[in-house]
């Protein structure tokens, strides 16, 4: 009898859910038998930051919170400030009667890019033309790292957009217009979320533990195949297209068990993506076996209908019925939770839908180990923006150069130019800028200018660090042909390019470099030998300016290590990276990729000229 007692209260006192011996399977379903209605929306919706509080999160039962593009507790916070504005929404959420963790995600998409000090990697353009999927999936790990320095456990990436269009404002998000090199860069999600054992289930998300992310693969599918590459537009193409381009670089981070997929605002032959249940239903959970969560974009269900916000309720269920089991929330989160708790008490969502979204969710918990290890962990705080780090993207700055032109002949190369000169002249608007060196997603969601942003090397730095003592290094924005001419300059470097953009702000018609880099180029490289460095993250129009230039460099965003660039400049590494994308002439050539009949570029796809070491 006694023996009886005891066991009786033992087992109302033991929660199979949180016990980490327990199968997992048996753990969620454990877990979910628990759970009232109000419980498992909450864990469908993710709100932003700036509307979550501890007791928010206890209220409403929050499953997950975000940061969007450049959403911080306060400008230039400490990493020790993001921990604690993390580990006060978990403490919210662990403080409600199941406990759940919540999981926090942020658009890490090169490098931990909104926090200050963190390490910024070249954006995808350029890592495309590294052609190297094992350094990819180093600063997966790296990122990693430091978005655990931060408390965060989520990454929104990687972007495994195929960009045919290079007037899309988020080409650069994209490794390459060729899907194969996309599909091999997936290799970041087991950088940031671990290698998947060797016995795992195709499908079966994997995060190795607090070290680690979850990754996303987005935006699912077509994003990047827009009519005239215009942001959240229609892709179309047929069924054969969609699968042969777009969706290949889904089966390989499936396979390497990608914890989450985010929805494409994008339409495939005018429906859009966010409805699109046959696709985020039958295609991807059914066929594909993704066995992690399906989040949403940003008000992307809003934007099911035409115009956006048109009829709430109907996007809400067209959403859910599509088969998103999180939903991104920027607004007023609780007209999404009384409009979805209707729909399900009304029977027009079936609560079947709801729990395997929840199921989803909560595996994804289990398996990365947030209910085990819901809080950061303080011996990461060393990891944001560390010398190893910096190292690290320093190194995946010098492969990702293209060297497009090296000397007026083959005879005459320009590059690697000499550390030691008498003088030379650094001239354009993008040598003394980290913010536009860095691009979109850099601590603002549309990117910054200046160097106040954040650590790092701008290019003109990087020339100052590398050369001989003796050398003489000049500085001027926009020289005049005259000054150039009567200053004894033995050659110069020009770096130019593109303001820094993101998403639908970025999309362009003309593609050109800002002002005055036309005239920079013209002035000084009429009067001494240059070599002329582009930092963009597409190609641009060069046609005009190619024969002008003795040695030409594309340098896509580089990020906050601009002695990768002068790294290959001076010699200390050769030049080796091959274009991801093609160098159109114009744009009315647009668009315009590697196989089409009438392909006539600048420079081809793979093009990319070699130098040695010095
Ligand atoms: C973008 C996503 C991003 C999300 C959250 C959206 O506008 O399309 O790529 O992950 O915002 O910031």
């Amino acid at each position: 009898m006694i023996l009886c007692l005891s066991a009786a209260f033992t087992e109302a006192e033991y929660l199979k859910y949180k016990d980490p011996k327990q199968p997992l399977n048996a753990r969620i379903k454990d877990l979910m038998g628990r759970m009232t209605l109000e419980e498992k929306i909450g864990q469908m919706t993710q709100i932003e930051r700036k509307l979550a509080s501890p007791d928010i999160m206890k209220k409403y039962f929050i499953g997950s919170v975000l940061s969007g593009g450049g959403s911080v507790p306060a400008p230039k916070a400490s990493a020790g400030a993001w921990v604690d504005m993390v580990n006060d929404l978990q403490k919210g959420a662990l403080s409600t009667r199941l406990g759940i963790p919540m999981i926090y995600g942020i658009d890490a998409v090169h490098g931990h890019n909104n926090v200050y000090k963190a390490t910024i990697f070249p954006h995808n353009v350029g890592l495309g033309a590294t052609r190297d999927p094992e350094l990819v999936k180093r600063i997966g790990a790296a990122t990693a790292l430091e978005v655990r320095a931060t408390g965060i456990q989520y990454a929104f990436a990687p972007c495994i957009a195929v960009c045919r269009d290079p007037r899309w404002g988020r080409c650069y998000e994209s490794y390459s217009e060729d899907h194969k090199i996309v599909q091999a860069m997936t290799e970041l999600i087991p950088g940031l979320q671990g290698d998947l054992p060797a016995n795992s289930r195709k499908g079966v998300p994997f995060v190795a533990g607090k070290t680690k992310v979850a990754a996303c693969a987005k935006h699912f599918v077509g994003d990047g195949g827009t009519v005239r590459g215009i942001d959240e537009n229609n892709t179309v193409i047929d069924y054969k297209g969609l699968l042969s381009i777009h969706m290949p670089a889904y089966y390989d981070s499936i396979r390497k068990g990608v914890a989450t997929v985010m929805v494409s605002y994008s339409s495939w032959n005018g429906k859009k993506m966010h409805a699109n249940r046959d696709l985020v239903t039958g295609f991807l959970k059914n066929k594909l076996k993704f066995r992690g969560f399906v989040i949403s974009d940003w008000q992307g269900i809003d934007r099911i209908t035409n115009p956006p916000h048109a009829n709430y309720t109907y996007s809400v269920r067209a959403g859910v019925l599509a088969g998103i089991d999180m939903i991104m929330l920027p607004e007023d989160f609780t007209v999404f939770i009384d409009d979805l708790t209707l729909q399900v008490k009304n029977n027009i969502i079936p609560m079947s839908r709801i729990d395997d979204a929840v199921r989803r969710i909560l595996r994804v918990k289990f398996v990365m180990g947030l209910f085990e290890d819901p809080l950061a962990d303080p011996s990461l705080a060393n990891q944001l923006g560390s010398q190893e780090h910096r190292e690290l993207a320093r190194e995946a700055v010098r492969k990702s150069l293209v060297l497009l032109k090296n000397g007026k002949s083959a005879k005459t190369p320009l590059l690697p130019l000499p550390k030691k000169a008498p003088k030379i002249l650094v001239a354009g608007t993008h040598a003394d800028n980290l913010g536009y060196q860095c691009g979109g997603w850099t601590i603002e969601w549309q990117g910054v200018q200046g160097n106040d942003l954040t650590v790092g090397t701008t290019i003109l730095d990087a020339v100052k660090k590398t050369v001989d003592p003796s050398t003489q290094v000049v500085y001027s924005q926009n020289p005049d042909a005259n000054f150039v001419k009567t200053n004894g300059f033995s050659y110069a470097i020009v770096v130019v390019g593109e303001l820094p953009y993101a998403e639908m702000f970025g999309d362009s018609t003309n593609l050109t470099m800002i002002e005055p880099g036309p005239s920079t180029i013209r002035n000084v490289c009429g009067a001494v030998k240059c070599v002329v460095v582009v930092v963009s993250g597409r190609p641009i129009v060069m046609e005009p300016y190619v024969s002008q230039v003795d040695a030409l460099v594309a340098a896509w965003l580089p990020g906050t290590e601009g002695l990768g660039v002068t790294d290959a400049l001076f010699g200390d590494y050769g030049f080796s990276g091959k274009l991801a994308r093609t160098w159109f002439k114009s744009v009315e050539q647009l668009p315009m990729n590697v196989g089409d009949s009438h392909y006539d570029p600048l420079f081809p796809f793979g093009f990319g000229l070699t130098t040695k070491q010095h």
